[in-house]
């Protein structure tokens, strides 16, 4: 058997041709959409991530500002740079690149970042929201991942998910995305005992543990729909490997997202769909 190929570059590209006419409508009437990326320090993987998302911006017509203060801020002068973009109405959407330095309370920032402008997903009250299936940014690789299985038709419902990670970013979400379409979800992480047998029972398998390419035939079940959210350096220190072993999932699954070309492709379009949908409601809260 082989694997149907899950294309993440076709579903950006049908996300972003969504989004380019709600941008159209906003920039011809009040203003584009606008969104203010934070880049402290000059951590070289963090500069590439950045650029990819005010390129994307550009792309699509939406205001971008990227502000770029030095390694050695202050907590107290990085909240203070948030404050100033909460309070300007341009701005709809806030994104503070992680990690930050050591010395900065990346907690402190998280929560200081406006809950309607946290096009990340990440503050407590939109992770709250998300716990209660009430509308409000979601994480975007998660959220990417659920658009995939929706524009590929894959049934969720009444399907047993199985997550590998708990991360904040990725894992949990994940899970909960799935639990409110109703999957039966079980999610796994270092302390799991007998994890390729948990693997083995998922319709739906996600791996995101940041271990190339530990997930082998023996995790998959034949006909499972695999998707691998690993982005880990070749062993050659080039190139992207995934979590999953690329050859297993081609064998054994019904449906899988490469490495590159999988879920790369999606979270900055996440992204951008979150600044989009955060406009919106700004433009329409401040024309009530
Ligand atoms: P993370 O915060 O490091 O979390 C990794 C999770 O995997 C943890 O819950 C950990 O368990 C679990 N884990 C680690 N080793 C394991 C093992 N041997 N068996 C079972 N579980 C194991 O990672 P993350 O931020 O979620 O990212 C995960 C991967 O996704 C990374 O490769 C990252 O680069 C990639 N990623 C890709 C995108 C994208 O856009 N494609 C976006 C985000 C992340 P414990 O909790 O027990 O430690």
């Amino acid at each position: 058997m082989s694997a149907k190929i899950l294309d993440g570059k076709w579903v950006r590209e049908q996300i972003l041709n969504d989004l380019r006419p709600r941008i159209e409508k906003m920039a011809a009437g009040k203003r584009p959409p606008g969104l203010a990326v934070i880049l402290v320090g000059d951590d070289p993987a963090s500069e590439i991530y950045v650029r990819g998302k005010v390129k994307a911006c550009g792309d699509l017509g939406i205001y971008s500002e990227k502000i770029t203060p030095p390694a050695s801020i202050s907590t107290e002068e990085l909240l203070g740079i948030i404050e100033g973009l909460n309070q300007r109405n341009e701005i709809d959407g806030i994104l503070v690149q992680m990690p930050l330095p050591k010395h900065v309370d990346s907690r402190r920032v998280l929560v200081s970042v406006k809950p309607d402008k946290d096009v990340d997903g990440f503050h407590p009250m939109n992770v709250g929201s998300l716990v209660a299936n009430i509308p409000a940014p979601r994480a975007c690789t998660p959220a990417g991942i659920m658009e995939l299985l929706r524009r590929y038709a894959i049934p969720v419902s009444g399907k047993k998910a199985v997550i590998l990670g708990r991360s904040d970013i990725v894992g949990k979400p994940m899970a909960l995305l799935l639990l409110h379409e109703s999957a039966t979800v079980t999610i796994c992480h270092s302390k799991t005992s007998n994890l390729a047998e948990e693997c083995r029972r998922a319709d739906i398998l996600v791996a995101a543990i940041g271990k190339p390419s530990l997930i082998t035939a023996d995790f998959i079940k034949p006909g499972a729909t695999v998707i691998d959210v690993g982005q880990n350096r070749g062993a050659d220190g080039k190139g992207l490997v995934g979590d999953v072993d690329a050859d297993a999932a081609k064998q054994l699954a019904g449906a899988y997202t490469p490495v590159p070309g999988g879920v790369g492709p999606l979270t900055i379009a996440m992204l951008m769909a979150n600044t989009v949908q955060a406009a919106e409601h700004h433009l329409c809260s401040a024309s009530d």
